[in-house]
């Protein structure tokens, strides 16, 4: 049986991943601080072979025995976590990887590192190949996020060049789903609950922005398809289907019935303007393609939202 590291393991995408790793038969060590996770995304998953740790990975990481997968997902990923945590989001991102990494290579374990579209920054190519080096401004607000990933990139690929290290990097886009957490900041988790509660839908700028969506099932298939294919360099995993945020806020109205308004706020410092990948290597080489469109993947976020904030009686 695979034996598994995830940290970032009780996040969104790392608590998914953990539960698809264990499907696969992987037994599964998650390890967190819970800076933006929670113990609420693994609780189902309390069985023999899962072990969650509580542990800040910017310091040395142990593990007793051996290992054979590191998927390295700790980092703040929302705006509004990153602006907030600014010096932690540079540590995980810069002394983080090197500690997964260091442990990686003492156990001899495949590394995969999830990385962001944000690396491209405000791109000047669209679609965003993974050939394109990127227009990200170092010493934005942003900068500590996406100057953090492209670090550990460069640290991953130093591992695999000089060290050997078997390593894999994705650049995730955009992905939403069930577990996200409510206030992250970010489009779809913030306008739900405002079209929930018939609020004032609070879109950045005039929406004409441009993102693609990934359902949560898609990503984490993508991922674990990367993770055990012997390529090395980044690879895309996102929904090329492209919609301006006008058209997210709409839609999420139009598909519940709401009475929500659309309310433009002041657009963030280099907010990126369009996002969209090419996904041609990732069908090439991993025969991926995302198969939930938003019709299928945004009922499924509301119903899970609805519940949410039904339990948590915020509604
Ligand atoms: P998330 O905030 O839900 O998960 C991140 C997890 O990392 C949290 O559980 C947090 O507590 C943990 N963490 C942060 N710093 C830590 C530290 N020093 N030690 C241990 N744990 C720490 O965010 P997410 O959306 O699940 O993102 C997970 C990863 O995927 C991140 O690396 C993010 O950059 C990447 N990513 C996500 C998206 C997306 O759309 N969700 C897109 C691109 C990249």
């Amino acid at each position: 049986m695979p034996r598994t590291l995830v940290t970032g393991g009780a996040g969104f995408l790392g608590s998914h991943l953990c539960e698809y790793l264990l499907k696969q038969g992987h037994e599964v060590i998650a390890m967190d601080n819970l800076a933006t996770g929670s113990i609420e995304n693994i609780e189902h998953l309390q069985t023999e072979n899962f072990k969650f740790i509580k542990y800040d990975v910017t310091e040395y990481i142990y593990i007793a025995g051996a290992v054979d997968y590191i998927l390295h997902f700790a980092s703040p990923a929302s705006p509004i976590d990153y602006l907030k945590m600014p010096i932690q989001t540079l540590k995980v991102g810069s002394l983080g990887t090197h500690k997964a990494l260091g442990l990686a290579k003492e156990k001899k374990a495949t590394f995969l590192l999830a990385s962001t579209s944000e690396v491209y920054g405000d791109p000047q190519i669209h679609p965003q190949k993974e050939s394109y080096w990127g227009n990200v401004n170092p010493v934005g607000p942003r900068g500590v996020y996406d100057e953090a990933k492209r670090f550990s990139e460069a640290l991953t690929m130093a591992y695999h060049r000089y060290h050997g290290v078997d390593t894999k990097i994705v650049r995730i886009f955009n992905t939403y789903g069930t577990r996200m957490r409510l206030g992250d900041g970010r489009a779809i988790p913030t306008f739900i609950p405002q079209a929930l509660s018939n609020k004032p839908i609070s879109m950045f700028g005039d929406g004409s922005q441009t993102r693609s969506f990934t359902y949560v099932d898609d990503t984490v298939e993508g991922i674990y398809r990367l993770l055990i294919s012997d390529y090395h360099e980044p690879v895309n995993i996102g929904n090329p289907h492209e919609m301006t945020i006008r058209q997210i806020a709409e839609k999420i109205i139009q598909m519940m019935g709401s009475k929500s308004i659309i309310k433009e706020e002041p657009l963030p410092e280099d907010d990126p303007k369009v996002r969209q990948p090419d996904i041609t290597l990732a069908r090439e080489i991993l025969g991926w393609e995302p198969k939930v469109d938003v019709d299928e993947g945004l009922p499924k976020t509301i119903e899970w939202f609805r519940s949410k904030l039904k339990e948590n009686a915020f509604f």
